[in-house]
């Protein structure tokens, strides 16, 4: 996979507040890449310095294997942490103004806002001020400006805080149907359920260090626990079953006629064939799965693994 963005050996401090230390990562074409991280950990700094809106003290970005200039940033689609529209003026005029900021024409601007705003069924907010909508209702709208160029990169700074869940989901699905029109999308978040949907890689800032960035399917193998849900079906002989040494049980629930066991492999070099066999005994397997760590459980152990690091 072409590495369309590169962040290379980032630092920037405000005065002498660290925002960012020794930052590096990749970003890879037509991927969604999550950029995460608590609250003050760098994240919109991060962005703001791809973004050339802040210059860092060291490192560097590439874009497309080559130093970053203000003219590939102008074509980025870029949502950002503070939703700038002019709260006076009207919404229709706004968004055509600012569609041509981007180099589209003004009938190329109208043809495509109109596109968008039936798409999103908002045509009734053409004549209405800004400073009328909504928080929600005006990031719907700058959301259609950032996309409106058919730019071949996103840069989103918390697209989902502010939306409902109904208009967070039709956020989520243009963003999907983006990258399978080959769109990369950087997109900072809290919402680890939005990152379990959408993101194929993630970047995890804490204070101000990246503390752990890949593939989001490698990092939950990397962090799994070897737990296990079985369900059986009928009677179950619990004494068979808890009479193991290679595993722990560490939840029993009865569904109607399910009995739905959690365990946690003690000797993790017993194969899953191994542990089935052993568990047939038991009662009738009607399902057997892994359970791998969400990717909320893996933010939270690695913040404050880190953090404990830190002290
Ligand atoms: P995040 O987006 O992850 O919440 P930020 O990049 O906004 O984090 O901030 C990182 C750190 O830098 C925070 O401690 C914040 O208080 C500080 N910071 C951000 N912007 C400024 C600024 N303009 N002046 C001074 N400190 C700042």
């Amino acid at each position: 996979m072409n590495e369309i963005l590169t962040v290379e050996h980032i630092s920037k401090a405000y005065g002498n507040k660290v925002a960012l230390n020794d930052v590096s990562f990749r970003v890879h074409e037509g991927t969604i890449m999550g950029l995460l991280g608590p609250n003050g950990a760098g994240k919109t700094t991060l962005i703001r310095i791809i973004n050339q809106i802040y210059i860092a003290d060291s490192g560097k970005v590439y874009f497309n294997g080559k130093p970053i200039s203000i003219d590939d940033v102008i074509r980025f689609g870029y949502l950002p942490e503070e939703r700038g529209l002019y709260k006076k003026m009207k919404v229709g005029e706004q968004a055509l103004y600012l569609s041509q900021l981007k180099g589209l024409s003004r009938k190329q601007a109208l043809r495509e806002l109109k596109y968008w705003f039936e798409k999103f069924e908002i045509t009734s907010w053409w004549n209405k001020k800004v400073e009328e909508l909504s928080k929600g209702m005006q990031q719907k709208v700058q959301f259609i400006i950032s996309v409106l160029h058919k730019p071949s990169v996103l840069i989103f700074d918390e697209p989902f805080s502010g939306f409902d869940p109904i208009n967070a989901n039709l956020i989520k699905d243009e963003l999907l149907a983006m990258k399978k029109n080959g769109v990369t999308i950087m997109l900072s978040t809290h919402n680890m359920a939005s990152v379990e949907e959408l993101c194929d890689e993630i970047v995890l800032i804490n204070a101000s260090k990246n503390v752990l960035s890949g593939d989001v399917k490698q990092i939950k193998q990397q962090f799994k626990e070897h737990i296990y849900e079985i369900v059986f079906k009928g009677f179950i002989n619990y004494v068979d079953l808890a009479n193991r040494h290679q595993y722990e049980i560490l939840e029993h629930r009865q569904d109607n006629e399910h009995h739905i066991i959690k365990l946690r492999l003690l000797d993790t070099s017993i194969k899953t064939n191994t542990l089935i066999e052993a568990l047939l005994s038991v009662g009738e397997i009607t399902s057997f799965r892994e359970l791998l760590p969400s990717m909320d459980e893996i933010f939270i152990k690695v913040v404050k693994q880190t953090n404990q690091e830190d002290k």
